[in-house]
């Protein structure tokens, strides 16, 4: 026996040995697989797969929630049974959910319930709303609402004496879109005893009349004054707001969302809390959870956040991921408070506030990131943002490790800024829409050249390789996916007729990834993330005829969506079961596309919630 001869039957005997347990699994547990018999068979529609090798297909198979092939009707012939139900989709497009990276869930779904002041451009419809919802509350009861934007009736800041007449008996707050700021009538202010003596809190402002008088207006840490005042809302309020706030995400095509909760500046550290257990945890257990979220928590609670992931995981459930953390570096743009190097242009005094000192800041993030938490903070104004980049820089000193630091909103980038969220792999989570309300007042607020030099801007962060996360902010803005990519693309606000800052616009395939893929990827949900969200990334990578086709594509899905032709079609959103680890490693998206191929075929999943269904609601824009 020669060498060669030698070398190759060990190889053989190794091959057999090592096979053995698998040989062994099939010849004495040869059951064969029992056929998978779908529930539902969706056909003759445009569904996308995200798969490069099919990135459409016409017809999809799913059992339990999951789906188990796309296809051609004919190749899913062998998932049907006596009980599959076919439906014919008439050519209807079917996309993954929508992941939106940044909003508050149970304060969207109690605004719902509330005066709805968003897109008042009139004082009159202002007042109008407010006596209307007057007339329907009880004497004595508070009248509570938001998203009030001055900005839309020329600037004029709203005043307690607008609603006095209308509101004797009963007390007012209405809160500002951005939240940094509200509007208490004169028997709010009575009640909470704040008159002409009280002092600004540090990081708030009491507004008064030149006489010293309270206007009614409190910005950021001052809004304390008036918050323990508002009756509780009762867990009862909470529940269904938390249930008509996912319905409604639903309908706009978002299956997973950020909720960054009812954690305001002023706002108590425990309602994030109480939410959690009054609500989400109920949710779970009975089952009531509609939309997949990742929760974050006030920064201050660090250590519970800690303790709870210890005890239960990140994964709370499918449904329910235990996030990080929060803290707020400055205020609003639209309420003066936004953090800037340089004074306000209107208000030439007037820096921003630093809503909390740097070095607690610091000593909590240094604390979380140590705990292994994932750190956000909402920095809008240059200073602001400089200020948070410099605390990520100190704390990420103490060793390489896959953070995912995030900087909510950094809507105003001094010069260098943005590179160093490349440089420092940052996550830019940034809100398009915000841009439509902030383009006027930006430019009046810092002057145009400040404003066309430092503000949102998406395509000089991507190009220094920071990661963008796009999201809404709902309630403060509409959460709208569509309409976010859009406005990344094209930047036009309302009543321009021409791109705010042209070469800040970003791609098509830049956007959707944001809005699809790096949002996932960025909310460290445990280690587990759907595959699609990469697909897309790999999708949109791969060449002239695929981005065509991913243009016609999007042109399809404007069409159903301005035609109201949008539905929801709900399933398991780990798509065909895949998922995969992540944990401890930082990928570039070259290498994502790189590492990741599509797979075919499904695992089952546990989930029996997400029933496959076509949602009822049909939603008209
Ligand atoms: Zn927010």
């Amino acid at each position: 026996m020669n060498l060669y001869a030698l070398i190759s039957a060990t190889i053989v005997l190794a091959i057999s040995l090592f096979s053995l347990p698998l040989l062994n699994n099939y010849w004495f547990n040869s059951t064969p697989p029992t056929p998978l018999t779908a529930d539902l068979i969706l056909r003759n529609g445009v569904i996308f797969t995200s798969d490069v090798s099919l990135p459409f297909a016409d017809s999809m198979a799913v059992q339990n929630g999951r789906i188990l092939r796309v296809g051609n009707y004919s190749a899913l012939q062998e998932f049907a049974g006596d009980g599959t139900k076919i439906l014919n989709l008439d050519g209807k497009v079917v996309v993954p959910g929508f992941i939106d990276s940044h909003v508050h869930l149970i304060p969207g779904g109690l605004q719902m319930a509330q005066v709805e002041l968003r897109g008042v451009n009139h004082k009159d419809e202002f007042v109008r709303r407010v006596e209307e919802a007057v007339r329907n509350s009880k004497e004595g009861s508070w009248v509570l609402g938001g998203g009030w934007n001055n900005d839309l009736w020329g600037g004029e800041l709203p005043v307690a004496s607008w609603i006095d007449d209308i509101t004797p008996h009963n007390p007012v707050w209405l809160s500002r879109m951005d939240g940094h700021m509200g509007l208490a009538n004169s028997v709010a202010l009575q009640l909470a005893q704040i008159t002409n003596l009280s002092q600004d809190p540090t990081g708030g402002t009491i507004m008064k009349t030149s006489d010293g008088e309270p206007t009614g207006l409190l910005i950021d840490a001052a809004i304390k004054f008036i918050l323990p005042w508002i009756p509780e809302v009762s867990v009862d309020e909470r529940r269904e707001a938390l249930l008509r706030a996912s319905k409604f995400a639903l309908t706009r095509g978002v299956t997973t969302v950020v909720d960054f909760g009812r954690y305001f500046p002023g706002a108590s550290v425990q309602l994030s809390w109480e939410d959690f257990s009054d609500v989400y945890q109920w949710a779970v257990l009975s089952a009531e959870m509609r939309i997949r979220v990742c929760l974050f928590f006030p920064l201050e609670t660090w250590s519970s956040l800690a303790d709870l992931i210890k005890k239960t995981s990140r994964a709370l459930s499918s449904w329910v991921y235990l996030g990080g953390v929060k803290a707020f570096a400055d205020g609003s743009l639209g309420s003066n408070s936004a953090l800037f190097h340089e004074p306000y242009v209107d208000e030439p005094h007037n820096y921003g506030l630093q809503v909390m000192e740097t070095e607690s800041l610091f000593n909590m993030t240094m604390a979380s990131d140590k705990s292994g938490l994932q750190v956000a903070i909402h920095a809008i104004g240059d200073r602001a943002n400089d200020l948070v980049l410099d605390i990520y820089k100190s704390v990420a000193t103490t060793g390489m490790r896959d953070r995912r630091f995030r900087i909510e909103h950094a809507q105003h980038l001094a010069p260098g800024a943005a590179v160093r969220f490349g440089d420092q792999g940052i996550v830019a989570s940034m809100q398009p829409l915000h841009l439509l309300d902030d383009a006027d007042s930006a430019i009046k607020k810092l002057g145009m050249d400040r404003a066309e030099k430092e503000s949102y801007l998406f395509r000089s962060l991507l190009a220094s390789n920071a990661q963008l996360a796009l999201g809404s902010d709902w309630p403060v803005v509409d959460i709208n996916p569509l309409h976010d990519i859009r406005i990344a693309m094209k930047r036009i606000p309302p009543g321009w007729d021409k791109a705010w800052i042209q070469s800040e616009r970003i791609s098509l395939a830049d956007a959707l990834i944001a809005t699809y893929m790096e949002v996932t990827f960025l909310a460290l949900i445990g280690d587990v993330f759907e595959i699609f969200h990469l697909e897309m990334n790999t999708f949109s990578m791969a060449g002239t005829r695929s981005q065509r086709l991913m243009h016609a594509f999007l042109k399809m899905i404007w069409d159903h969506y301005h035609q109201g032709n949008w539905q929801i079609l709900s399933y398991c959103p780990r798509i065909r079961g895949r998922t995969l680890l992540l944990k401890g490693r930082h990928l570039s998206r070259q290498h994502m596309s790189q590492v990741y191929r599509p797979i075919l075929e499904s695992k089952k999943c546990s989930s029996k919630r997400y029933n496959s269904v076509l949602n009822k609601e049909q939603v008209h824009y």
